[in-house]
């Protein structure tokens, strides 16, 4: 998957580009940032761009073509000179996996132009194991780059990190997830949609949680707002707390409906801001936010965004459900 096709991280795609074509890339190299935003898939396509037969122009680097014979030995997992070491059944990456990979960049690569090793899960590496990593990165074999990729980059010895270059990813936008969960992962607009607003910014994430949940969370959320809208009455409200907190007072699908009411009412922010409709995470709900953002003007947004975001900081510290959801109804 060449750095072109990576949604996101543009800045750091094209620096890698660049690095790539001028030869400056350091030996080695820490991917940080949260789990699911595309930092394996980055360190791959790094591989491929070190690699490939037959180079293209990105930004003002260089970038694979992701078909050649290097680009597709290299996404399969079998090329000879780029390693992917991870986590086995136990959860750790074991020193006897370190020392297998060292002991092979002592040669010269055999089919590629550079050896890359890329380390997934690098917060997975036992102390022994971070020992038999640094004394390669302290004379790191020639033609070769190392990737460390994690998302607790605290867990790496200090004298690890250092020796890296570290490099921040941050979360995806919500746009950008929906993107990609439409085109890789089968979701239809609307669970692709719900499932992105909810995932705060992780792929992973969003695939992790079930879709039918987003979008059930997100339903009750635009319901529970239309509601508010429509009443002062402070009766009718607490209806809409009981909708809120539905028959089982289950704090994880309250949660999850306060996330989705923040992200609706991100929304509405957005659109009385008049921002580009492509920025908006429930840009499948068009009409409904467009009535809702004649319902709430701009400082009513404001705190109501305010309020859930004081509620979820409740139920986070584990207020009551009913609550939470009746302080909530009262605020809106
Ligand atoms: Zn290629």
């Amino acid at each position: 998957m060449p750095f072109r096709t990576i949604a996101g991280h543009r800045p750091l795609l094209e620096l890698l580009a660049r690095a790539t074509a001028r030869g400056t890339l350091p030996p080695s190299l820490l991917f940080a940032g949260p789990s699911g935003v595309g930092k394996r898939l980055a360190a791959v396509a790094l591989a491929q761009a070190l690699n490939c037969d037959n180079l293209s122009r990105f930004a003002d680097g260089l970038d694979a073509c992701g078909s050649c014979k290097p680009c597709t030995r290299i996404a399969k997992g079998v090329h000879a000179d780029v390693f992917i070491v991870q986590p086995g059944d136990t959860g750790s990456i074991k020193i006897e996996q370190i020392r297998d990979v060292v002991d092979r960049t002592g040669y010269r690569p055999f089919e590629g132009r550079r050896r890359v090793v890329i380390i997934d899960d690098a917060d997975a590496l036992g102390i022994p194991a971070q020992d038999a990593v640094l004394k390669t990165l302290e004379e790191p074999p020639p033609a070769s780059v190392f990737v460390l990729v994690t998302d607790r980059p605290d867990v790496l010895l200090p004298t690890v990190r250092s020796r890296c270059q570290r490099l921040r990813f941050g979360p995806l936008e919500v746009g950008d997830v929906a993107a990609i969960l439409v085109r890789d992962h089968e979701m239809s607009s609307a669970e692709a949609h719900a499932a992105a607003a909810a995932s705060g910014g992780s792929v992973g994430r969003a695939i992790d949680g079930s879709a039918e949940d987003a979008m059930e969370a997100r339903n009750a959320a635009a319901r529970v707002l239309h509601g508010a809208a429509s009443s002062t009455d402070p009766r009718r409200r607490l209806d809409g707390a009981r909708a809120l907190v539905g028959g089982g007072g289950d704090r994880d699908e309250l949660s999850r409906r306060l996330l989705a009411m923040s992200s609706i009412l991100r929304d509405i922010g957005l659109l009385h801001a008049r921002a580009d409709a492509r920025t908006l995470a429930n840009v499948d709900l068009q009409s409904e936010l467009q009535s809702l953002t004649r319902a709430y003007d701009g400082d009513r947004t404001l705190r109501a965004f305010a309020a859930v975001d004081r509620a979820i900081d409740a139920l986070e510290r584990n207020a009551s459900p009913k609550i939470v959801a009746d302080w909530l109804a009262l605020q809106l």
